[in-house]
């Protein structure tokens, strides 16, 4: 994953823990559709049309979960959020 680049972002709040998230990490420039893992609370959200964050439908999380390449990445990522850093310090 030697692509991955640091992009400034709108401000847009995270649906789930209210922080607000102003850098997205990834291939580029986010797109409407891409997923977000948020880097406070671990949780998936996407960019909207206007490229805030918004919560998965139901029908969206199951497609991810039937995705194992995509669970994986999601899982990439979510290791390097907030909760799993501080839980991995623990140890
Ligand atoms: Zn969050």
């Amino acid at each position: 994953m030697s692509e991955l680049q640091r992009t400034r972002i709108e401000p847009s709040i995270c649906p789930f823990c209210g922080v607000t998230l102003e850098l997205a990490t990834g291939r580029g420039v986010p797109e409407p559709g891409a997923l977000s893992v948020c880097s406070e609370c671990g949780e998936v959200s996407v960019f909207s049309a206007d490229l805030t964050h918004r919560a998965l439908t139901r029908t969206e999380i199951e497609k991810i979960m039937a995705n194992v390449k995509l669970s994986r990445k999601i899982a990439f990522f979510q290791a390097y959020s907030k909760p799993r850093r501080d839980a991995s310090a623990l140890n």
